[in-house]
């Protein structure tokens, strides 16, 4: 057996790893400095690998080849790009952290084609003169939703903010205390309001609001009714709200226009997906508001984008505020929201072709069968310190849309044999992976939920647990 220290010296040399045919491929497609930066790296953590052991490990198995060793730069400059693919399988289908909602194939190539190509952004192709932006959405939403007009903006946030500039810029805006929502990275409405220059008219109480109190706060100054969807919360019990539509009777009395904010909305009947009913955006539209306000990437499934439908005087009054062209999409979002909006003119096929909606739609049953396929693989990947089994649990929506709603669904549940601190380190190490996966930890264990692992994606899956090993001493 090799003396420790010798062995750490056994580790090869930086030109010597230079040399392989595999760090010229890196060099090829890196660049030479950058290669003999990951390929520094590399030496530098496999030696703080084999250091507790003052190098005895390394002398008791075969020293890493200079091969091994651009095998790992390569995986360190694959992972030099922080925002990378990941593997959702925390169980939050759309996850706010994780990005949302993933594109249709339809949308991803309307985006592609948009990034390629000059695009008719803002011309008229009929007539060769000036076009306008939002005319590649509007008649696509007004068939979608009933609402006379349509714009888009950069997200939902800022089309509550636009609304509340245009409408109730130094005068007032009515909003229920049971509507006070916060969502997740610090959308605040009062904090919205005061950005927007509105005076927060709070009326009712957190769990009982009456048409009195709306009516008693109605006055010359008041610009805009609020209606906010309680996304992420409920309030139960002793209970009190009006309804959109007796709401809008009310402001349209006062002749004050009504804002529905839905929050994720949604352009269909989510029931006939097996799902809980959330408002669907024709439904609002049709019980009065005056304004409808809903994000594009929460249970729509497109792009980051935010909608405001309604009236078209009130819409024509938005498109002239300036804030308008600092809150507005570019043209490959744009082209990614026409080609996802496109989809839902076949309701038909919709849950094939939306990522979104084929995720929340997968039954329990057929989550299962996939863990039981993938249980082996994974537990041979993982290693003896663990033991992988296969487990019911429940996946939420996220992103606010039907809080209380979650989906019957199965997990890989990993437990360590020996420490907790084995656990974490597990899931450390496959937050590292050059395509990270990320679990949650429940009870002790850590759980993949499979409900967001396309079947396609499997491969993928089982190659990225490969990786781990191969860094390993
Ligand atoms: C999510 C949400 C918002 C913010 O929408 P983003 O698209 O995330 O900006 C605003 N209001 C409600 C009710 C929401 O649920």
């Amino acid at each position: 057996m090799a003396d420790p220290q010798t062995a750490l010296r056994q580790l090869p040399a930086v030109t010597t790893v230079l040399a392989t045919r595999e760090a010229e491929a890196l060099v090829e497609r890196h660049g030479r400095q950058a290669t003999t930066d990951a390929i520094r790296k590399a030496l530098h953590d496999l030696r703080q690998t084999y250091l507790p052991s003052g190098g005895s490990a390394l002398a008791r198995e075969r020293a890493p080849s200079p091969s091994d060793v651009a095998g790992s730069a390569a995986r360190l400059l694959d992972t030099l790009s922080t925002l990378r693919p990941v593997f959702n399988l925390a169980g939050t289908v759309l996850h706010t952290n994780l990005g949302r909602a993933l594109l249709a194939h339809a949308a991803i190539e309307a985006a592609v084609a948009a990034m390629r190509h000059p695009v008719a952004l803002e011309y008229d192709l009929d007539t060769g003169t000036r076009g306008e932006r939002d005319d590649h959405v509007r008649s696509l939403l007004r068939e979608l939703t009933g609402a006379e007009d349509a714009t888009v903006v950069n997200n939902n946030a800022a089309a509550v903010l636009l609304c509340l500039n245009t409408f109730a810029l130094r005068r007032e805006a009515v909003v229920s205390r049971g509507e006070l929502i916060e969502i997740g990275g610090a959308f605040r409405m009062p904090d919205i309001m005061a950005r927007a220059g509105a005076d927060m008219i709070e009326v009712g109480t957190t769990n009982r609001t009456h048409a009195a109190d709306y009516r008693n706060a109605l006055n010359a100054r008041t610009g805009l009714v609020l209606k906010v969807h309680t996304s992420n919360y409920r309030i139960q019990g002793f209970t009190a709200e009006v309804g959109a539509r007796e709401l809008a009777g009310i402001a349209d009395a006062a002749g004050v226009p009504l804002m529905n904010d839905l929050g994720s909305g949604s352009l269909v009947d989510l029931s006939m997906h097996g799902l809980a009913r959330e408002p669907t955006v024709r439904e609002a539209v049709q019980e009065g508001a005056r304004l409808v306000t809903f994000s594009g990437d929460k249970l729509l499934g497109g792009p980051q984008a935010g909608f405001i439908v309604g009236d078209r005087a009130l819409i024509g009054e938005i498109n002239r505020n300036p804030l308008k062209r600092a809150l507005r999409v570019d043209k490959v979002r744009l082209a990614a929201i026409e080609a996802t909006l496109n989809l839902y003119r076949d309701p038909d096929r919709l849950a094939s072709r939306l990522p979104t909606l084929r995720a929340l739609s997968r039954t329990s049953g057929e989550i299962h069968a996939q863990a039981l396929r993938l249980r082996s693989a994974m537990a041979e990947r993982i290693g003896d310190a663990f033991t992988v089994e296969v487990v019911d649990c429940f996946s939420q929506i996220g992103s606010g849309a039907l809080p209380l709603d979650t989906l019957a669904s199965a997990a890989l549940s990993i437990r360590p044999h020996g420490s907790q601190s084995a656990l974490d380190g597990l899931a450390a190490s496959l937050r590292r992976l050059s395509r990270p996966i990320v679990g949650r930890v429940a009870d002790g264990a850590l759980l993949f939920d499979l409900r967001c692992l396309d079947d396609a994606d499997e491969p993928a899956f089982l190659a990225a647990l490969s990786e781990r090993n191969a860094d390993r001493p």
